[in-house]
């Protein structure tokens, strides 16, 4: 059987949980959560960078950042998973859902700027399988009315818009260290990224459940007290101590994804043109971090046959994001704007394979040899 799924694991993971767990201060932010942040910190052009409990959180957090009241829009792709919109939704505001481009399955700049209104407070943006939206695009809409621009890369960390790495780009930014995503802390976790300054002692304040904790432990306040809302949004040492052997070996993690995924390319990319499926495109100023790699067949049904097909030969293929606008939450949470030109049709199309860190050429050609004789079968 090869797995859709094995969560990242490098081996220092181990003995790090280990240290953790024999450590005094087992709470949020300690040693390893400091270093975690740090890592963030020097590899990314931030303010600040918090670890989270999960992606879900940083998206909830931003929502706040945000001031997202009742009757606020926020601007998102359907095409995405239900945090993007619940955690706005949690605090009342209407979700805007557009169509996203066919090519990469990512928001379309331009049905944002048609879908903005008075009402607009954000654009959610989520690069999909780790490949930038068009964020000059999306950049440049967002400042002609002064609104926030959220970057989900939930499944983004280590790509790369012309350059810049994903999460950088907008006010804030958001990664999932979930155990499906290219880096976790142990299965559940996150981070929220802060490019604008303006939010950085609110975000802290937030997080540390409405205190000014933080700035105590800096010296920077002589007592600590409870200073406006929030949550609790820090995650444990050992979520910390297992995402650091993961850092640490950031870059092998990611090369060895992206080889992978150019092997997939390689043995695909022949079938593809003989077949009529498709494949993952990347734009050309984008660098991705091979989080993902996808077929798209001819509709819905077709999609179907072919994932029973790989069960019988002991490949997990899944799909994914049923439109949020057609989800019984999605269709109460807010409405699509626009023609749905892409988001259904391309969906229902959409086939993940199987790819992970460590999975080697032998298990891409099973994948890739089952794929052939079923569209040998179809022809
Ligand atoms: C995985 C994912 C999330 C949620 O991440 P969690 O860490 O599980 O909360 C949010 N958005 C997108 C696009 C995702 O892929």
């Amino acid at each position: 059987m090869i797995n859709f799924n094995i969560p990242p694991y490098t081996g220092n993971e181990e003995p790090y949980v280990i240290q953790a767990m024999r450590s005094p201060k087992i709470s949020g932010d300690g040693s390893f959560g400091k270093q975690c942040q740090q890592w963030f910190e020097t590899h990314l052009p931030c303010h600040k960078a918090l670890l989270t409990p999960s992606c879900t959180a940083a998206l909830e957090i931003s929502a706040m950042l945000a001031g997202i009241a009742p009757g606020d829009e926020v601007i998102m792709p359907s095409y995405t998973f239900v945090s993007t919109a619940n955690a706005f939704a949690l605090r009342g505001a209407n979700i805007v859902f557009v169509d996203v481009q066919q090519e990469t399955m990512n928001i379309d700049a331009e049905r944002v700027r048609e879908a903005m209104t008075d009402k607009t407070k954000a654009i959610v943006v989520v690069h999909y399988a780790g490949v930038a939206c068009d964020m000059d695009r999306i950049m440049a809409v967002a400042r002609e009315q002064g609104v926030l621009v959220i970057e989900d890369a939930a499944q983004g960390m280590m790509g790369e818009y012309k350059g810049r790495a994903l999460g950088t780009i907008g006010h804030l930014g958001t990664y999932s260290f979930h155990e499906t995503k290219n880096y976790t802390s142990g299965g559940e976790g996150g981070l929220l990224i802060i490019n604008d300054a303006r939010f950085v002692e609110k975000a802290e304040v937030i997080r540390e459940k409405g205190t000014n904790r933080s700035q105590f432990f800096r010296g920077q306040v002589d007592k600590y007290t409870w200073v406006d809302t929030g949550s609790s949004y820090l995650p444990g040492e050992l979520q910390a101590a297992y995402l650091w052997g993961q850092l640490e070996k950031a870059d092998e993690i990611n090369q060895q994804r992206l080889g992978a995924w150019s092997c997939y390319w390689e043995k695909l990319q022949p079938l593809a043109e003989k077949h009529a499926f498709s494949l993952p495109m990347i734009p050309a100023d984008c660098r991705h971090n091979g989080h993902m790699f996808y077929l798209k067949v001819a509709n819905l049904e077709e999609r179907q046959r072919l994932i029973g097909y790989l069960k019988d030969c002991g490949v997990m293929a899944v799909f994914h994001y049923v439109p949020l606008h057609s989800s019984p939450a999605g269709r109460k949470a807010g409405r699509f704007a626009g023609a749905d030109r892409h988001t259904t049709r391309e969906s229902e199309r959409l086939l993940r394979l199987p790819l992970w860190y460590g999975i080697g050429e032998a298990d891409i050609d099973v994948v890739a040899e089952a794929i052939e004789r079923f569209f040998i079968a179809e022809a």
